[in-house]
């Protein structure tokens, strides 16, 4: 594993610790047997030693920690019948300053004006927001961090949380180069697309051009008998809003199989944390799976706690928090990292040891790096 020791792999193999200095030493790399040694230094002992040495990754161990506590994250527990509908989780992307920030700001409030009458409620990085479809009342999750950046951390951290990419064009202007490097994330990541062509307010807007445009891209709008939907919209005249929110509920149903159990101990990601003054790490938890309540033991990375208090998208405080629901969750006993997975677990304690054996971990590989530098640094010196 990462960050292993040379005691660590002489155990692993039935030798003396000491033999690997030896041979390290020989190959000219100073180690000391205790020290955190870098995966290179680990490969190249193993190829003299005639050892296959595969350094596992961090998820590979990740996924093993929480199998030694009987834990798997990711996996739906119990049958089919367990399964409920849940509502898509949408990320917005495309080129800069195409308007992502109006429209998932136009989004927002396309509830919240008449909610509560233009009261002013603090983001916590992702909402909820109503529709409805044919007579059916839906709501869809919209992660409030535009830009593939985040998007592509957090997938690259095995966290899929996105359901459906909605690229954002802005009609005068039409495909530009991130439009199609958001594209290729979205693709990548076997992610359905809705085209939101925005910006149809302006006397320059060209939306059958950007129609043309990403057809060459593979994007073929349904009205040229492919199968994106493309939606005209204005995030300043709000023209296309409810348009917009039907063509992604479509395309989530048509596409998709957007269920999870409500009854498992929850898991999600948190997509963003913070340390605030007065109420301490505050980390904002898309709920994945199961049902997150207060009172409940989570461990989030190498955070943990206890569930203090939930509040929701709107400000307001809750009891729990179902699939695909954005929640502050407040009790933690330190900041977790933006995508980091969240899981509830039997108790305290149990949230302890695994985030404590995660911290050991960044910890161990932290100072692999450090001391590969410096071995570097001293045979140079010589
Ligand atoms: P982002 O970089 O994609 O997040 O783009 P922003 O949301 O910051 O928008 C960039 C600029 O385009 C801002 O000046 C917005 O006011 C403007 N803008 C965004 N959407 C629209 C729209 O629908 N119509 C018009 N006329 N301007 C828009
Ligand atoms: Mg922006």
């Amino acid at each position: 594993r990462r960050g292993a020791s040379l005691t660590d792999l002489a155990e692993k193999i039935g030798v003396e610790p000491a033999s690997l200095v030896q041979v390290l030493f020989h190959l000219g790399e100073m180690v000391t047997a205790t020290q955190s040694v870098a995966d290179e230094t680990l490969e190249v002992l193993g190829a003299e030693l005639d050892y296959n040495i595969e350094v596992v990754s961090p998820e590979d161990e990740d996924r093993e920690l929480l199998e030694s506590f009987d834990l798997e994250f990711g996996e739906d527990i119990g049958d089919e019948d367990d399964l409920e509908a849940r509502p898509p989780v949408v990320t917005v992307m495309g080129h800069v300053d195409h308007g992502k920030t109006k429209l998932l700001d136009a989004l927002r409030h396309t509830n919240l004006v008449a909610k509560e009458a233009g009261g002013i409620t603090q983001a916590i990085g992702a909402y909820q927001v109503a529709t409805e479809v044919d007579g059916q009342d839906r709501s869809i999750t919209f992660i409030d961090t535009p830009g593939h950046e985040a998007f592509t951390a957090m997938r690259a951290r095995g966290a899929k949380s996105t359901d459906i990419a909605v690229l954002v064009v802005a009609a005068d202007d039409g495909v530009m180069p991130q439009t199609i490097e958001a594209l290729n994330h979205a693709k990548a990541a076997d992610v359905p697309v809705v085209v939101a062509v925005n910006k149809i307010d302006k006397d320059a807007a060209d939306p059958t051009r950007v129609r043309g445009q990403l057809s060459e891209f593979g994007l073929v709008p349904e009205e040229y008998g492919g199968d994106t939907q493309f939606v005209d919209v204005s995030a300043i005249t709000r023209q296309g809003l409810d348009e917009l929110l039907e063509a992604i509920v479509l395309t989530a149903d048509a596409a998709l199989d957007l269920r999870a159990n409500p009854d498992m101990p929850a898991q999600g990601v948190a997509i963003e944390a913070h340390l605030d003054k007065g109420r301490g790490p505050v980390a904002t938890v898309l709920v994945h799976r199961g049902t997150l309540r207060i009172g409940d033991s989570i461990v989030a990375g190498s955070a943990h706690g206890r569930v203090r208090a939930l509040i929701n998208d709107q400000g307001e405080t809750v009891d729990e928090a179902l699939p695909s629901m954005p929640v502050q969750v407040l009790g933690l006993t330190s900041v977790p990292g933006a995508g980091d997975n969240v899981l509830v677990v039997e108790d305290d304690r149990m949230a302890r040891q695994i985030a404590d054996k995660r911290e050991a971990r960044m910890r161990a590989a932290q100072q692999a790096k450090t001391s590969r530098r410096k071995t570097l640094d001293q045979l140079f010196e010589q």
